[in-house]
C-alpha cells in the first residue's frame, strides 16, 4: 500500500464510493489519513448490563437470546427486536426499520452495541445503537473516533478503512526542518496521525493534535506570507496630490461624518508620504465608505493617474457606476465599467481606452484582474467588500500597476486577531460613525408560526409607499434541507401580498436580469423583493424600510448584519424581522444579539463568544482556505508562532526554492488550490 494510491485501491471502495469520497476532497489514501475525527467516544470499558443507567451512552457486549422480526422481504418498516443478555441482566435492542439488518443477527451470536440506554415499561432498551459482531474489525475497545458525516458512508465503514491505513503510518514523513521540530518540541507526523485516529489516551491525542494544528497553521501562514511578499508596496509610491480634496468634499450634498473624516485624515497622510498607501477601511454597512473611495479616485484623476475599484458582483459594480456618475458629473473625468458579461466589442473598446489612458476611473468586477486588462498609469487600486475576495485577488489587482496605492474596504468587522492574519500587511482605519439622521433598525425575532403578523406589518408599510425585502436561505426547494426557498416564498407572497408587486431575484439569474430587477426595484415599481443573499452587499434603496429574514438560524450573524444593512438607509424608521424556525438555545441567543444591537463590531464579538470564528467567517466571508483541525482564535498562540516561523522562511527564501521546502510548497499548494501561483 502506498500513501499516494487512490482510495479506490482499498477493498470495498468501488467507483461509486470513490466518487463520494472525492466529493469530500478525499482522493488518495493520504487524503483519507488526513480526514480527522470530529470527536471521540470512550469505549474502553464494556459495561455490565446490570449497571446501565437510563439516559447515558454505553458500550455493551452480550449474546442474543431471542430475536423478533415480523417483516418479510416485502413488508417494510417492521421493527426488529433483540433481547441481549440473561434474565434480569438483559436489555432489548430495537431497530424500527429492521428489514436490512434482521439477517445480520443470529440467536446465540455475540455482539457489541454502543448507544444510549432508555427505558420502556421497566425494560431497559437501546434504540438504534451502533452494532457489530464481537471481535469484528470495527469492534474497537478503546477511544473510538467519530468522523464528520459523509453521506452514503457509515461511521463503521470509515473506521474500518482508517484501521486498514495503520499499515501506512510509517509512510507519513517528517516535513519540517529539524530545528523547527526541536525548538517547538513537536511530535512526529506519523505519531500525530496515529493518535488523532486511534489514541491510546487523551494525552497522546493532544500531543498529536498539537502537531497537526501546528502544521496546518504554519502552512496557512507560509502561504499568506508568500502571497503577501509580492503585495506590500514598500518602494516609492505614486505621488497623489491632495490639494483638490476640499473642492470635492465641498461639492458633496452632505457633510462627511466624524468617522469618514478620520479615515480621510489617515489617507491624506498616506498620500503625502513617499511610500505607497496600503490601507484597510473597515466600516459598517451604510457608514459611507464609497464616498471615501470616490474622493481618492478623484484626486488620482486630478493628479493625472488612473484608478480602479473592484466589486464582488456586477450588481454592485453597476450601482457604483451610477453613484460615481452622479458624484463626478461636475468634473471632466472619464469613468468606465468592465464586467465579464459585457459584449466582446464593448470590452475591447474599454481595454483600449484603459491602455491609452483615456479612461481615468475603472469600475468593475473580477473582470478587472484578468491578464488582458492593462493600464497606462495606475495610481490607486481599491477593493470593495474585500471579505468577498481572496488575498490573492487583492494582490493580483495591485500588481496591475507599478507600486500603486492600495486601499481595501470591508464591512465585516473582523476581530483584531483575525485582521492581523488577513491584513497583516495593511494599516487599518475604522469608520465607527453613521451618517446623521440614521435611526437604528428595529429588529424583532418572530417564531415561524407567527410570521403572518410580520407580513401584516409589512403590508402597512407598503400602503405607506415603502418597499420591503424578504430574504430566504435557498434558491430552490431542497429535499435535504428543511428551509424556505426563495422560489417557494415568492409563490406564497405573490398570493399574500395581492395588489402589490412582488418580484424574485437570485444568483442563478443572468447578470442583466438581476440588474433589470434591481433597477425596477430602485425605481419603486416593485414593492416586495424576494431574494437570496445576492442582495447581501452594497445595494442601496433608501425607500426600502422593512426586511424579513426567513430561517434566520441558517445565516451567520455577520452575514445577517450585512443583509439587514440594506434597510435603514434613509431617514425613515426601518424594521427587520428574523423568522426563526429553530428554537434551540443557541439559535435564540443569536437572534437576541441581532435584536439588541445594530453595531457590527459588537455583533461580531458576541458571535465570536458563541460560536468561534470558523463559523462566523466561513471561507466565503474571509477568503481564507478552510481549516480542518485548527481554530484561528482558539489557537491564536500557535498561530503567532507559526507566523514568525513562516515570516522567517519567506524572508530567507521568498520563492521557496530550497529543496528542503518542497514539502511545504506541496502543502501550501494543496491548501490554497487555485488561489495561489507557486512553481513546484
Ligand atoms: P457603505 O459603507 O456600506 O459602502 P455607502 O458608501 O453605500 O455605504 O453609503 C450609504 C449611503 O449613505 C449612500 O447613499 C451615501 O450617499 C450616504 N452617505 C455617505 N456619507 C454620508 C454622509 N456623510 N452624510 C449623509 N449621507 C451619507
Ligand atoms: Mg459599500
Amino acid at each position: 500500500m502506498n500513501i499516494l494510491d487512490s482510495v479506490s485501491t482499498l477493498k470495498g471502495i468501488g467507483s461509486k464510493k470513490a466518487k463520494i469520497f472525492s466529493d469530500y476532497g478525499i482522493n488518495t489514501l493520504e487524503d483519507l489519513l488526513y480526514f480527522f475525527p470530529r470527536k471521540y467516544e470512550d469505549r474502553r470499558q464494556v459495561c455490565p448490563i446490570s449497571e446501565l443507567v437510563t439516559g447515558k451512552e454505553y458500550l455493551i457486549s452480550g449474546k442474543v437470546i431471542s430475536k423478533r422480526y415480523s417483516g418479510g422481504a416485502r413488508r417494510r418498516n417492521s421493527p426488529l427486536s433483540l433481547i441481549v443478555g440473561e434474565g434480569k441482566d438483559s436489555i432489548e435492542i430495537v431497530f424500527f426499520n429492521g428489514k436490512y439488518i434482521a439477517n445480520f443477527f443470529n440467536v446465540n451470536g455475540e455482539y457489541v452495541f454502543y448507544g444510549k440506554v432508555s427505558e420502556n415499561l421497566d425494560r431497559k432498551q437501546m434504540l438504534h445503537p451502533e452494532f457489530y459482531k464481537a471481535g469484528d474489525a470495527a469492534d474497537i475497545r478503546g477511544i473510538v473516533p467519530v468522523y464528520p458525516g459523509i453521506k452514503g458512508i457509515s461511521q463503521n465503514e470509515i473506521r474500518k478503512l482508517q484501521l486498514r491505513l495503520t499499515e501506512i503510518y510509517d509512510q507519513v514523513e517528517e516535513w519540517l526542518p529539524e530545528e523547527v521540530v526541536d525548538e517547538n518540541r513537536l511530535a512526529s507526523p506519523a505519531f500525530a496521525v496515529k493518535n488523532i485516529h486511534f489514541p491510546a489516551d487523551g494525552k497522546h491525542m493532544l500531543q498529536g493534535k498539537y502537531r497537526l494544528i501546528f502544521d496546518e497553521l504554519l502552512t496557512l501562514e507560509a502561504g499568506l506570507c508568500y502571497l503577501k511578499s509580492g503585495a506590500r508596496n514598500e518602494g516609492e509610491g505614486v505621488a497623489i496630490s491632495t490639494d483638490d480634496a476640499g473642492e470635492f468634499i465641498g461639492n458633496l450634498p452632505f457633510r462627511l461624518t466624524e468617522g469618514q473624516l478620520h479615515a480621510w485624515q489617515d489617507i491624506e497622510k498616506d498620500l503625502a508620504s513617499e511610500k505607497a498607501m496600503n490601507r484597510l477601511i473597515q466600516g459598517d454597512v451604510g457608514s459611507g465608505k464609497t464616498v471615501i473611495a470616490q474622493l481618492c479616485m478623484f484626486l488620482c484623476a486630478r493628479s493625472g493617474y488612473q484608478s480602479v475599484i473592484m466589486a464582488p458582483t456586477e450588481l454592485l459594480a453597476n450601482q457604483h457606476l451610477n453613484s460615481f456618475k452622479e458624484a463626478f458629473c461636475k468634473y471632466d473625468i472619464n469613468i468606465a465599467l468592465l464586467c465579464s458579461s459585457m459584449k466582446a466589442a464593448e470590452k475591447r473598446d474599454i481595454l483600449e481606452k484603459l491602455e491609452s489612458g483615456e479612461i481615468d476611473i475603472l469600475i468593475g468586477t473580477h473582470a478587472v484582474i484578468q491578464p488582458n486588462v492593462k493600464f497606462k498609469n495606475l495610481g490607486m487600486v481599491i477593493t470593495d467588500e474585500q471579505h468577498r475576495f481572496g488575498v490573492n485577488q487583492r494582490v493580483t489587482l495591485s500588481q496591475k500597476g507599478k507600486n500603486p496605492n492600495v486601499m481595501v474596504m470591508t464591512a465585516t468587522p473582523i476581530p483584531r486577531t483575525l485582521a492581523v492574519i488577513l491584513y497583516g500587511d495593511l494599516d487599518i482605519s475604522q469608520i465607527r460613525t453613521m451618517p446623521e439622521g440614521r435611526k437604528p433598525i428595529k429588529t424583532y425575532v418572530v417564531k415561524a408560526d407567527a410570521r403572518n403578523r410580520a407580513y401584516d406589518f409589512v403590508k402597512e408599510r407598503l400602503r405607506e409607499g415603502r418597499q420591503a425585502y424578504v430574504v430566504a436561505p435557498l434558491i430552490e426547494e431542497s429535499e435535504n434541507i428543511d428551509a424556505k426557498s426563495a422560489e417557494e416564498l415568492y409563490k406564497e407572497l405573490t398570493d399574500k401580498f395581492r395588489g402589490f408587486k412582488v418580484a424574485l431575484i437570485h444568483g442563478n439569474l443572468k447578470a442583466a436580469e438581476k440588474d433589470g430587477i434591481m433597477d425596477t426595484f430602485a425605481s419603486g415599481e416593485i414593492d416586495v423583493l424576494v431574494s437570496t443573499v445576492v442582495i447581501e452587499v452594497g445595494i442601496n434603496v433608501p425607500n426600502s424600510t422593512v426586511m424579513i429574514i426567513e430561517n434566520c438560524e441558517r445565516f451567520g450573524l455577520a452575514q445577517m448584519h450585512q443583509l439587514r444593512g440594506r434597510v435603514g438607509r434613509g431617514s425613515e424608521q426601518s424594521y427587520c424581522f428574523l423568522i426563526c424556525h429553530n428554537e434551540s438555545k443557541v439559535a435564540l441567543e443569536r437572534s437576541a444579539i441581532m435584536a439588541s444591537s445594530c453595531d457590527g463590531f459588537d455583533i461580531a464579538e458576541e458571535d465570536l463568544k458563541l460560536r468561534g470564528p470558523g463559523e462566523i467567517f466561513g471561507t466565503r466571508q474571509h477568503g481564507l482556505p478552510e481549516m480542518h483541525v485548527s481554530d484561528l482564535v482558539r489557537h491564536a498562540d500557535v498561530l503567532e508562532k507559526a507566523k514568525d516561523i513562516a515570516k522567517n522562511i519567506i524572508d530567507e527564501d521568498p520563492q521557496l526554492t530550497d529543496p528542503k521546502y518542497v514539502k511545504l510548497k506541496g502543502r501550501i499548494k494543496k491548501m490554497f488550490g487555485d488561489g495561489i501561483r507557486l512553481e513546484l
